[in-house]
């Protein structure tokens, strides 16, 4: 199997290529195509099996297509607009990030990871950015990435209900929701965070789960906040 067999976008193809990866991984093999078809995914795999492009190839692949028939009715992306209104001396007041993707996980090293690998899988992506909200990050560089409006927010639980219930960030555009390594933030006291924060999503977005296992109390959550998963077990 290649990855043009998985049906993704030349863009992510170029991208794929450059890092030069040749073959996908089994658990790529199994997430990508059902993620690009829309489904929810709850997936058992460790580090080191390419769960990262697992949930990040398809979400830009989607990003991509999207892109390709979308035209605004102003002939500007929400970005063009509020570049436009700055250029013309509106100096509007802050408006709340609205990313389409979310990813959620346990800690600040493995969260610059995933944002280091989103920029990398996206460097041929029009209108892809990705930055990282972390605990212990200076709040006025926080928020300067978020006035930049990111597509895609990388975070873990704590630091972005803060931002969140200050209204820094709105929830109500969010399409993909990741919840990376979820037993370990589970097991780090996250869980009343991870519920608030998937309570201010649409109900309508695609979830996927990563996590060692799917047991206990990570697999009943699990199966709250996804609707007819796909089981993926490596
Ligand atoms: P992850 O499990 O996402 O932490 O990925 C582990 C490592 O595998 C990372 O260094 C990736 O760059 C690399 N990787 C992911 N997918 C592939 C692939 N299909 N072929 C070769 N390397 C890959």
């Amino acid at each position: 199997m290649t990855f043009e067999t998985l049906g993704l976008h030349t863009s992510i193809l170029r991208a794929i290529a450059d890092a030069g990866y040749t073959t996908p991984t089994a658990v790529q093999q199994q997430a990508v195509p059902a993620a690009i078809a829309g489904r929810d995914l709850l997936v058992s795999s460790q580090t080191g099996s390419g769960k990262t492009a697992a949930f990040m190839l398809p979400a830009l692949h989607k990003f991509a297509a999207a892109a390709d028939v979308m035209t605004p009715a102003s002939g500007k992306t929400p970005n063009q607009e509020r570049q436009a209104a700055r250029s013309r001396g509106e100096r509007p007041r802050f408006q709340a990030a609205k990313p389409k993707m979310l990813v959620l996980t346990p800690t600040r090293e493995l969260a610059l990871q995933v944002t280091t690998a989103t920029d990398k899988y996206s460097a041929y992506s029009r209108r892809v950015k990705a930055v990282s909200i972390l605990g212990g990050m200076p709040y006025p560089k926080q928020m300067q990435l978020l006035s930049r409006n990111p597509e895609i927010l990388v975070a873990t639980p704590g630091r972005l209900i803060d931002h969140m219930e200050s209204g820094k960030i709105d929830f109500s555009e969010l399409e993909i929701l990741v919840l990376d390594e979820a037993d370990r933030m589970l097991d780090m006291g996250f869980i009343e965070d991870i519920e608030k924060i998937v309570a201010a999503t649409p109900e309508s977005r695609q979830t996927m789960l990563f996590s060692a296992t799917l047991d206990g109390v990570v697999g009943s959550m699990a199966r709250r906040i996804t609707k007819d998963p796909l089981v993926i077990q490596i």
